[in-house]
């Protein structure tokens, strides 16, 4: 048995956590706010999880496994939290084919789908789409609640919330009040905090997501819409369906911005361009109800996700965009497999923050 400590309670710490339990391991989850934290980037009503990836046949299959994860976690938890109504990607003819080709290639179902079948969704002038039946929508903030809950009744577990982190070494993590927590394994799950406490530089997004109510007339037709991508004039904007306690939610890259910190604030009316973003036909009947922004790192090197070893003992996951909350059972496993290493040598144990 080894003991692993987990520095973050987002959807990466907490499964994570809950995969290193299940092994056997004892497991300690630090957070500076409550477990789950409302501020965590995962806090939300929903997130996608896309199983095809239009162009990239190894990362569908990945995310195809990842899926398999869900359920398995969905089942663990007896609690729901994957609605299973897949997800469409709109494309051109080109694209289409390509993403079908991908899908083939991968092993995974994909179906054609014309843009009339989805009326209150615009979609972009002479783009069709792709039905991904494996993708779904997570509902996050219920999940992070059944993980938080299922990881606090277990007896080689200990949650520990307000405790924020100051520093970690090699097998230690350091809190702001000077304590010590020793572990086998440490993984800095602390999202977009992350860079300050380990791991590689990144680059920080911030992204305005809007929640609107459907009107009267639409809600029976929303209640079974899957998830659909790559619409919006640029092929930027997504959106994910109300179900599930959850509403329809819409964002777009096109409000997606670089920012120095989370608290930075913002000189421009970013919502107010995100609500006039044509993703919606009759947009004006749709009620909205809340208007949020959310934080994502990008590694400042490749743009893309950030999981990083950076000592044997240590892995640092900041908060990804578009799939860090999907793939996070796919990161637990990688770090989870290298546990029977990672009990190596406690010497070096030279803080880095
Ligand atoms: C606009 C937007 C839309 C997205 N949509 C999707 C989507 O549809 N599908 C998808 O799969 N992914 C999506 N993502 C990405 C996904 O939400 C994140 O990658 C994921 O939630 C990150 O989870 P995490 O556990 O790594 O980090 P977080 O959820 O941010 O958790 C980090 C935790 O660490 C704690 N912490 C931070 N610093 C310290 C410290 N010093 N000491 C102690 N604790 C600390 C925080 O309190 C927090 O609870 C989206 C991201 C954005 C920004």
């Amino acid at each position: 048995m080894a003991t692993v400590a987990v520095v973050g309670a987002g959807v990466t710490g907490l499964v994570t956590a809950i995969e290193c339990a299940r092994a056997g391991h004892r497991v300690c989850v630090l957070d500076r706010g409550p477990v789950p934290n409302p501020a965590s980037t995962s806090a939300d009503q929903h997130r996608v999880l896309r199983v095809l990836r239009p162009d990239d046949v190894d990362g569908t299959v990945r995310m195809a496994e990842a899926r398999r994860r869900w359920s398995e976690l969905e089942a663990l938890l007896r609690t729901s939290v994957v609605r299973p109504v897949g997800v469409v990607t709109a494309g051109t003819a080109e694209e289409l084919e390509r993403a079908f080709g991908t899908a083939g290639r991968a092993g995974v179902p994909a179906t054609a789908v014309a843009p009339d079948t989805l009326p209150p969704v615009l979609f972009p002038a002479g783009t069709g789409g792709v039905f991904d039946p494996g993708g779904a929508v997570l509902l996050a903030d219920r999940f992070l609640h059944a993980a938080a809950a299922w990881l606090a009744a277990h007896p080689a577990v200990t949650l520990r919330p307000g405790c924020p982190v100051a520093g970690i070494g090699d097998h230690r993590v350091r809190l702001t009040d000077g304590s010590v927590v020793d572990a086998d394994l440490v993984l800095v799950a602390a999202g977009p905090w992350t860079a300050a406490l380990a791991g590689p530089p990144v680059v920080l997004h911030r992204q305005t997501m809007a929640y609107l109510r459907p009107p009267r007339h639409l809600a029976a037709w929303w209640a079974s819409a899957p998830g659909v991508g790559r619409i919006g004039p640029d092929r930027r904007a997504w959106l994910l369906p109300p179900g599930g306690g959850a509403l329809l939610k819409i964002s777009s890259d096109a409000v997606c911005r670089e920012v120095a910190t989370t608290a930075e604030p913002d000189g421009e009316p970013w919502a107010d361009r995100l609500l006039a973003e044509p993703i919606l036909a009759g947009a004006e009947a749709y009620t909205v109800v809340a208007v949020r922004d959310c934080h994502y790192a990008a590694d400042a090197g490749t743009g893309g996700p950030v999981l990083a070893r950076i000592r044997p003992s240590v892995w640092a996951r900041s908060a990804c965009g578009g799939s860090g909350f999907g793939a996070a059972p796919l990161v637990a496993r990688e770090i989870l497999g290298t546990i029977g290493n990672a009990a190596v040598s406690k010497a070096n144990d030279k803080e880095c923050a």
